[in-house]
């Protein structure tokens, strides 16, 4: 195994804050991007605003220090960051402005060290006021794919208009323009006229672009052989650097140091109900490449209706599984479904996913198409049956079935159908199409951990931006 070069030997090394937007998907890679500065010699903090994040305890995750802002606003006691909404945007945004310049001070007179970056999740562009008011240069950090920043630009731009009512339209973007795509391939929120959230959440989308020419940097979660020409055109708009996959590197065959795992440097907003052990003791018994996991991530809510086809699909399926339903879900689960299939099947409110991805009995991942889940299953080399529920996720399906060719996408959006997943998992794993299958997702797998490895395309783009960092400091 490679070990990564720590080569700054500065007594005051420059100290980046990292602010992710308060969701698992966001916390998650920002979290692992800290990880990857500090591997390179950088101090960093990530401040993580945390309304509903009780359990979370400030402190440090091995060398990184994390910081916790809570509102604190009595008047203000709405239960909102994972349970939908728009109430918290207003909150995080003010207690950020309010909070960060003096948590940056704190920092300083405890550490010595002034902040020397501010890293801001690319969907709170008014933190680069804040940055700007601090006196300190920027990043935006993009957590979705440059596929999705390409069409958000494009509507952004104009180019597209919103709500799409034509739904036989067919549209080619910017920086994409050989892949052909539906309205259904389109980020949701687009097209979804039942979506009573979806003009907030495009504003919010769009937003990201409104002062993203003024950033420093630009980081995105995604490596450039992934998505070679749209990073190619990113670069030419905005000073973008590619830095992804930002997944822990042990999973990608790079140790950072001893302890590089999910469980010693997770920050996860749910709790799992079976420990890492016993979930490993189970994968363990299970026949290598047998294991189908399914997963629908953070935020996506099935209906009741949804779940009993993912739940006929397992039992039909009859093979192994491993079924992640969050605590607030289970009710939906079917009667008896535990039950009746515990000789092969486990269900869990939350795992460590990168465990069961990264572990040999998993053969293929039912999964809503998350950029976190479709990247760590990419990096990992793990065949995908997408059920794109919402957001960026139907892209995303599209991009693994019809340009990375490393899976099945549904024929309809935001559907789970039974026998959909049923065939889906038949494909990628039997027959000549799951040949071609597992051949393309061993190619991703080799490209991601190239990507990051010591001199690898994302590895230089970060070693370009700490350069760039200490050079400003001198
Ligand atoms: N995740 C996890 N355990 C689970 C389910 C998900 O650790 O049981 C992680 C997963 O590895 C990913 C993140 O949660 O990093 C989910 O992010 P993603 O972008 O895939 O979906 P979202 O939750 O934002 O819809």
């Amino acid at each position: 195994q490679q070990q990564s070069n720590t080569k700054m030997n500065t007594p005051n090394p420059p100290h980046v804050l990292i602010l992710p937007f308060p969701f698992q998907g966001h916390i998650n890679p920002a979290l692992q991007f800290s990880r990857l500065l500090i591997s390179k010699g950088l101090r960093v903090t990530l401040i993580v605003y945390a309304e509903i994040t009780t359990e979370l305890t400030q402190g440090q995750l091995g060398s990184l220090a994390v910081h916790f802002l809570s509102t604190h606003d009595d008047e203000e006691e709405e239960p909102a960051v994972q349970a939908g909404g728009f109430g918290f945007l207003d909150r995080f945004a003010k207690t950020v402005k309010k909070e960060l310049p003096r948590v940056a001070c704190e920092i300083e007179r405890e550490t010595g060290s002034g902040a020397a970056c501010l890293v801001y999740d690319s969907v709170a562009p008014w933190a680069l006021e804040v940055a700007r008011e601090m006196n300190i240069p920027c990043a935006s950090f993009f957590t979705q794919p440059c596929a999705v920043d390409a069409i958000l630009y494009s509507y952004y731009e104009g180019r597209i208009r919103a709500p799409i009512t034509d739904k036989e339209e067919k549209f080619r973007v910017d920086g994409m323009a050989e892949v052909s795509l539906a309205v259904h391939d389109l980020p949701s929120y687009l097209h979804d006229e039942d979506d009573e959230y979806a003009p907030e959440c495009l504003a919010l989308l769009a937003a990201q672009f409104s002062n993203v020419a003024g950033a420093d940097w630009v980081f995105c979660n995604t490596f450039t052989a992934l998505e070679e020409k749209i990073v190619h055109w990113m670069c030419n708009k905005f000073r973008f650097k590619a830095v992804g996959p930002t997944i822990p590197s042990i999973y990608l065959g790079k140790q950072l140091s001893s302890d590089d795992t999910c469980h010693e440097y997770g920050l996860s907003l749910f709790k799992a109900q079976h420990s890492p052990t016993y979930l490993k003791q189970w994968l363990d018994s299970q026949q290598p490449k047998s294991v189908v996991y399914v997963s629908f991530g953070s935020v996506a809510s099935l209906s009741d209706k949804q779940t009993e086809e993912v739940a006929a699909a397992l039992e039909k399926l009859d093979r192994p599984f491993l079924w992640v339903v969050r605590k607030s879900e289970q009710d939906k689960i079917p009667p008896g479904f535990v039950e009746d299939t515990s000789d092969r099947g486990l269900v869990v409110t939350w795992c460590c996913q990168l465990e069961v991805l990264a572990h040999a009995s998993t053969v293929c991942f039912v999964t809503h198409c998350g950029w976190n889940s479709t990247i760590e299953a990419l990096s990992m080399g793990v065949p995908m049956v997408a059920v794109p529920q919402f957001a960026d996720q139907p892209t995303n399906a599209k991009f693994v079935e019809d340009v990375w060719g490393v899976g099945r996408d549904g024929e309809e959006k935001a559907m789970a159908r039974s026998e959909e997943i049923e065939w889906g998992v038949v494909e990628v794993m039997e027959g000549e199409r799951a040949k071609g299958i597992r051949k393309n997702a061993e190619k991703w797998k080799t490209l991601a951990r190239a990507a990051v490895a010591d001199g690898g395309s994302s590895d230089r783009n970060i070693e370009d931006f700490v350069d760039e960092l200490v050079n400003l400091q001198l």
